[in-house]
């Protein structure tokens, strides 16, 4: 007799991009990481650390870091949860707000994790299909009025925003929540934010893991009405957000001008490794975030060229999804790094 809970039996779990040991040479464009170090007012403040931080258990309501957010976004700190990363957020939103059968609704291809947290918690996920051309499913998604619908905009891998007007619709028409996950809207001009206010089924989802380079940190925030900020406390684990995590994260946050000088540097980059990419055969859609989707030229199977370029010390990442199977997704690095995947997809094809 297995122990592990029936529900749970027949389901695979989230894989994450392989990580390997830090140090190891690998030019590492498979999760989305920012090249760039983060900001140096994190290492100061690490300097400062006192270990009397570490003897006490940290502030279970974060208030310094919701403080320094909400000066940031321009919100009240009671419209602000924080997690451990905005993975945790996400797991929380379903614990708190839909009941076991329940849907949870997501187009696809995006962000997988959302039905691996559905189905750890007995909700039923439902995945819409994006069409052919990558437009956004908007009358399915409404017609199927999960409990819970998350969108990804900008939506990893396809690189897409759903339009503001879209969201609002979503927004005002779903009878649920809807979760806007913003993870990549530090590369892109546009975002949701504003609806929180307008909607009160409305969750705006940040990360410090992509735009501020602190994925290792863990720290995502929810921004919602403080009646939905509640709610999602009352079950969170209080000490889920340790005192090292809140004190850097509230030093990143602040600085605007590194990590948005950062984001120049990306985009620069992305510009440019989308021109070298398709000057080498490859379909390379218009990316928002931080990555590419790309098709390889030629019937070249996406998931052996993955392979060759991992044998080769470049890990980029494959999706075993409808849609996007036969393309791959590669994250911007710096532009030798870039320079350097192009020079071994030059060698290979
Ligand atoms: C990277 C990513 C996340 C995860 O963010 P963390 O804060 O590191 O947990 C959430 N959603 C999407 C769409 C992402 O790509």
């Amino acid at each position: 007799m297995p122990f592990l809970r029936k529900h749970l039996q027949s389901i695979a779990g989230y894989t994450p991009g392989e990580q390997p040991p830090p140090g190891s040479s690998v030019i590492k464009l498979n999760t989305n990481e920012n090249p760039y170090p983060p900001s140096p007012e994190v290492f100061r403040v690490l300097q400062t650390l006192d270990p009397e931080w570490l003897r006490r258990y940290p502030d279970p309501t974060t208030v310094a870091l919701r403080q320094a957010v909400g000066e940031v976004l321009n919100v009240h700190p009671d419209w602000i949860a924080v997690g451990n990363g905005s993975d945790e957020l996400i797991g929380l939103v379903v614990r708190a707000f839909v009941e076991p059968g329940e849907t949870a609704i997501y187009p696809m291809p995006s962000y997988v994790y959302y039905r691996a947290v559905a189905q750890v918690q007995e909700a039923q996920p439902v995945e819409i299909a994006y069409d052919e051309a990558f437009n956004f499913p908007l009358k399915e998604i409404l017609d199927a009025q999960g409990a819970v619908t998350f969108v990804a905009s900008p939506n990893s891998p396809l690189g897409n925003v759903v339009s503001i007007n879209n969201l609002e619709t979503l927004a005002a028409n779903l009878q649920g929540l809807l979760v806007v996950d913003e993870a990549y809207v530090d590369f892109t001009s546009t975002n949701a934010l504003h609806l929180v206010q307008k909607y009160r089924n409305v969750i705006v989802l940040r990360t410090l893991s992509k735009g501020y380079s602190l994925a290792g940190l863990r720290l995502g925030f929810a921004i919602a009405h403080p009646a939905l900020i509640r709610d999602l406390n009352k079950i969170k684990d209080s000490y889920a957000v340790d005192a090292i995590a809140a004190l850097v994260g509230a030093a990143a946050i602040r600085d605007q001008p590194y990590k948005n000088s950062n984001v120049r540097k990306v985009l620069r980059s992305r510009a440019i490794l989308h021109r070298d990419l398709a000057a080498l055969g490859f379909r390379v859609w218009p990316s928002e975030g931080n990555f590419l989707l790309v098709q390889p030229p030629r019937e070249i199977a996406a998931i052996a060229l993955q392979q060759q370029l991992k044998a080769r010390g470049i890990l980029v990442r494959h999706f075993d999804v409808a849609g996007v199977a036969d393309k791959l997704r590669i994250t911007v690095g710096t532009d030798e790094q870039n320079a350097q995947l192009c020079q071994r997809l030059q060698e290979l094809m």
